[in-house]
């Protein structure tokens, strides 16, 4: 089931993107109505992360394309902010929590500009959101792992823009940066923005998005939460994976959540 819309923020027009000739995203289409909170799911290797690198240009694509508020990419690439995963950050980069946060605000400059006071102020704004700002002038090393994450945001969110896109978020922080990070996604939301998340558990899936979209090197499917969650998309996005189908009767028992069986 793939919920295509009218007036979408982001769409996906069969994209396709291969490693050294070896697809791993396949034809992939579909789109995406502004304000929601997308949660992008799929066993491991599946795609999710290059589907994002994807959508915002990062990578070469073998086919098809993306185009985010109606535009290419290079017209509204200041309007997206990309939290990239924790691995793929290298944290003995000699740079304090303070620059870290202040390099979102680079994009919304031209060539060689420095940043000024209003600049410096949104940065301390943001990480006073992430309740980070005690450690300002910390080096990024030095943090937890949760700390990091929630730095990468106040990143995200100084570069006040309409979309962000966020991989793996979660993975490895404490439950009450989890809390603190879901709280600041969804004012984000209530401001109006679009975010995507991708993300693994799919029980707290339920509970923080709104539409889910369902990979597995191909879309399995994309659209609203309840109408998207049912036996027949899990199974055919994670297949016989036995603790993954474990992990849906807990959410069976737990949430009752009204599954359509298919
Ligand atoms: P996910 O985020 O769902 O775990 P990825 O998008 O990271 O999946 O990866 C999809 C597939 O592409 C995996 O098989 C992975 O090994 C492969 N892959 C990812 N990045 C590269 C790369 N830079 N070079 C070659 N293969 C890659």
């Amino acid at each position: 089931m793939i919920k295509q819309v009218k007036n979408p923020i982001v769409e996906v027009h069969d994209l396709t993107v291969a490693y050294d000739n070896k697809p791993v995203l396949w034809n992939a289409d579909f789109s995406i109505p502004k304000g929601k909170m997308v949660g992008i799911v799929g066993p491991n290797g599946a795609g999710k992360s290059t589907l994002l690198k994807a959508i915002m240009g990062l990578i070469p694509i073998a086919s098809g394309f993306s185009k985010i508020l109606n535009e290419n990419l290079k017209q509204v690439r200041h309007k997206v902010a990309y939290v990239p995963q924790k691995e793929s950050v290298d944290w003995d980069f000699p740079t304090t929590v303070l620059d870290v946060v202040e390099m979102g605000r680079y994009g919304k400059k031209s060539l060689f500009k420095r940043l000024n006071r209003e600049d410096k102020q949104i940065a301390v704004e943001a990480l006073k959101k992430v309740k980070m700002l005690d450690f300002a002038d910390r080096h990024i090393s030095e943090l937890s792992g949760g700390q990091q994450q929630r730095v990468f945001i106040a990143r995200a969110l100084a570069q006040e823009a309409e979309i962000y896109f966020m991989d793996e978020p979660f993975s490895g922080v404490d439950m009450a940066s989890e809390k603190a990070i879901v709280d600041i996604l969804l004012q984000l939301q209530e401001d109006g923005k679009t975010i995507f998340v991708v993300h693994h558990d799919l029980q707290s899936a339920m509970d923080y998005f709104d539409w889910m979209i369902f990979l597995n090197t191909r879309i399995v499917a994309s659209g609203p939460l309840s109408e998207v969650f049912t036996t027949e998309i899990l199974q055919n996005t994670y297949g016989g994976n036995l603790s993954m189908l474990e992990q849906i009767g807990q959410i069976y028992k737990e949430k009752q959540f009204p599954i359509r069986e298919s």
